[in-house]
């Protein structure tokens, strides 16, 4: 049997799931290939069907057009090989991918699958795989980084001017948390699967010896689970005290956790990403995020004050939000120094209504629903000055980034636009900050994160494929 694990986007980071189910594969005597499309250009088709097996890791929305695509082409083929998908997003997907691109789809228990399954196709009828993968997860090894190409091919942290390798780990799979416009919740019903603490390691250990100076956990929150977290990084910090990590987390698990947050944030941690989505009490309840506007102001003072970023993400344009309301978070974030704090690109970002989303009814109420792909479903808001408001940040930030312009200057581009379109007399609800930040500069990663985000201008390529 010979097999060949393909990648795509993965938020510019080296696969975790495509080095994970190589080292199963190895360990069970499988030849194994990868290949990282996002680093390397397509190879010849022919060159692919020499494998008798091709399976697609896809833990992102974006993850998937470029794999069905490859997916699509391989099954034109004369002597196609047999396809699998695996990853957060096959399993969203399970049936139009089943039905459409691929053979087998794996699930959330995928390491326990994927030996049975390669040992035994072709034959589908002997693998019984489950519909939902909410078995018990046995098997865990440490990633077969090798079979990838080298960490200098990715995403890397700037800060100061200096780019440091960087990794992604996990210490945890699914989330107990149940947000609405979350992927997460349908595929995981509110399990958390615990990644071994001495996998985890192994694995830091691996990427440090590939140059890593940086890991980014990329658990959808690290403080489902905070024990196992806060043991993972005193081990690491003890070994390696150099190294500095990242996290997310959502803002209600920060008031939760707040000494764990406290002793994580001694151990290196350079920075949180958290998915603040709207400054807006409603729109946070019909999302379900168990957090408000009081919490956002606290989160912001308690990583003030233990010297740690705080980097929010946005659901930007929502079908309840109106031009007004935009301007609000953006004072929101001026007014709490968080300008460099937020990548550009979430400003770009508007709810996705991935298909079967509990969203649906309710966004159906305030928005009309549009084309229903295979995929999501596109919305567009009622007053179509928001949707014009959307399509000139878009071009904006597009032409910002690609000009190398600066956090604030992005941030007061998209500020003029939204400002030309307020309706006349529109009074800002933004109350002062308890904390004002002092402006600093904030680390990033060089490649941009697209992480949940109806396809919109400047992602054609996403609308056509899905
Ligand atoms: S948005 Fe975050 S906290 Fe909410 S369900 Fe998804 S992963 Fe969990």
């Amino acid at each position: 049997m010979n097999v060949l694990l393909v990648s795509t986007y993965e938020s510019g980071f080296q696969s975790l799931g495509t080095s994970v189910a190589a080292a199963h594969l190895l360990e069970a005597d499988v030849r194994v290939n990868a290949l990282d499309l996002s680093v390397t250009p397509t190879p010849d088709i022919d060159d692919l069907c020499r494998h008798d097996l091709v399976g697609f890791h896809l833990p992102m929305f974006h993850s998937v057009p470029a794999a069905v695509r490859v997916a699509g082409r391989l099954r034109q083929q004369e002597k196609a090989p047999k396809i699998f998908f695996y990853g957060l997003y096959a399993d969203l997907f399970r049936e139009k991918l089943l039905g459409r691109h691929g053979d087998y789809v794996l699930g959330t228990d995928w390491e326990d699958q994927i030996v049975p399954l390669v040992k035994r196709s072709p034959d589908p009828s002997v693998v019984q795989l489950q519909k939902r993968g909410f078995a018990r997860q046995n098997r865990y090894r440490t990633p077969a980084r090798q079979v990838l190409p080298h960490l200098g091919n990715y995403a890397k942290l700037v800060e100061d001017g200096a780019h440091m390798l960087a990794g992604c780990v996990e210490a945890t799979r699914g989330c107990a948390h149940h947000c609405t416009h979350c992927p997460i919740p349908p595929v995981y019903g509110g399990k958390v699967t615990i990644i071994p603490e001495e996998v985890v390691l192994a694995d830091i250990d691996n990427l440090v010896l590939m140059g890593a100076r940086h890991v980014s956990f990329v658990d959808p929150d690290f403080l489902n689970v905070p024990r196992h977290g806060l043991s993972i990084m005193k081990a690491v910090n003890d070994k390696y005290p150099f190294l500095t990590y990242d996290f997310v987390a959502k803002v209600s698990h920060f008031r939760r956790h707040e000494q764990y947050v406290r002793e994580l944030a001694k151990l290196g941690l350079k920075f949180v990403l958290t998915a603040m989505e709207f400054n807006d009490n409603e729109v946070l309840d019909i999302l379900k995020k168990k957090h408000d506007i009081d919490d956002l102001d606290w989160s912001i003072g308690l990583f003030h004050e233990l010297g740690v970023h705080l980097k929010p993400t946005f659901v930007m344009v929502n079908p309840w939000a109106e031009v007004g309301d935009i301007m609000d978070l953006l004072e929101f974030v001026e007014t709490r120094g968080l300008i460099d704090a937020v990548d550009p690109i979430q400003y770009k970002i508007r709810l996705l209504l991935f298909n079967n989303s509990p969203l649906m009814d309710s966004v159906g109420l305030y928005a009309s629903l549009g084309e229903e792909s295979d995929y999501y479903t596109e919305w567009r808001h009622r007053n179509p000055a928001v949707e014009e408001l959307h399509r000139e940040i878009c071009r904006w930030v597009d032409e910002a980034v690609e000009r190398h312009l600066s956090t604030e200057d992005i941030f007061y581009g998209v500020k003029r636009r939204v400002a030309e379109r307020l309706p006349p007399g529109h009074r800002s609800s933004i109350g002062p900050a308890p904390v004002k930040l002092p402006p600093a500069e904030c680390p990033r990663f060089n490649v941009p994160n697209y992480c949940c985000t109806e396809p919109t201008e400047g992602l054609e390529e996403l609308k056509g494929l899905l």
